[in-house]
């Protein structure tokens, strides 16, 4: 049985003040929920929020991370620095950073395979451009995502890791996949990990949704079989609306 698993990308947002009391809200309002629950702030706020949360069961992601252990590396963060702040998990591969920041298939690879070495869980996002949708890409795009991003990883290390599907098209853009169209997008993943690893590991990998979720569709997305959990972007802002979603069957 897969454990529902919720995450919200606060991106560019809030201060620190703001972030904490957000996390404040989140934690009267989620506090121990049934389903694991994740926040990521931007980085200047992550020892704010850790220590908003901490005795919560809502755990602390970081957004992105270096590709480095340590160096002549200027803006960049690594993953010791994020440990040392108390954060056990990192997103990498997010479309923005993809497709506006330039990051390769290979750049997040290096990404994932160091963040696993260093301690960390990753949430690795995946997802086809409107573009190769509609040219009838969806299945490439996906499985060569997923094999350039799990790259040299065996099947112990892959039980830390956990798969966002997020069509581009979908994230910001207030267009959500329908749930059968997201279901056939999982069931791609889930079968190229039980191709590349094994049926156990196909069938205990968590598989998030993210693109557009809010309160109103979070159940229909959360109904199909394959879809584990929610990335939620704009809707993670705000209490009212976060709260809601990871209390979607409540
Ligand atoms: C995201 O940033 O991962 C995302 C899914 O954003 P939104 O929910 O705003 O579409």
């Amino acid at each position: 049985m897969r454990k529902p698993f919720i995450a919200g990308n606060w991106k560019m947002h809030k201060t620190v003040a703001e972030a904490r009391a957000l996390a404040t809200e989140l934690r009267d309002g989620i506090g121990n929920a049934p389903h694991r629950v994740a926040v990521a702030p931007p980085f200047t706020a992550l020892a704010g929020v850790v220590e908003a949360l901490e005795g919560t069961g809502i755990e602390v992601a970081a957004q992105n991370m270096a590709a480095a252990l340590e160096g002549a590396h200027t803006g960049e963060i690594s993953a010791s620095m994020l440990l040392d702040l108390g954060v056990k998990l990192v997103i990498l591969g997010h479309s923005e950073r993809r497709h506006v920041y330039g990051e390769s298939d290979e750049l997040i690879n290096t990404k994932v395979l160091l963040a696993l070495e260093q301690g960390l869980e990753v949430i690795l996002c995946i997802g086809e451009t409107l573009e190769e949708r509609e040219s009838g890409k969806l299945k490439d795009v996906v499985v060569h995502q997923i094999d350039s991003g799990l790259r040299g990883l065996d099947e112990k290390a892959l039980g830390r890791v956990t798969i966002a599907y997020e069509p581009v098209w979908a994230i910001g853009t207030g267009k959500t996949a329908t749930p059968d169209d997201a279901e056939e997008a999982h069931r791609i993943v889930r079968g190229r990990i039980g191709e590349l690893y094994s049926a156990q590991a196909a069938e205990s990998m968590i598989i998030q949704y993210g693109g557009s979720v809010k309160p109103n569709n979070v159940k229909g997305l959360m109904a199909e079989a394959d879809i584990d959990g929610a990335l939620v972007g704009g809707a993670s802002l705000k209490a009212a609306d976060f709260i809601p979603i990871a209390r979607f069957d409540q």
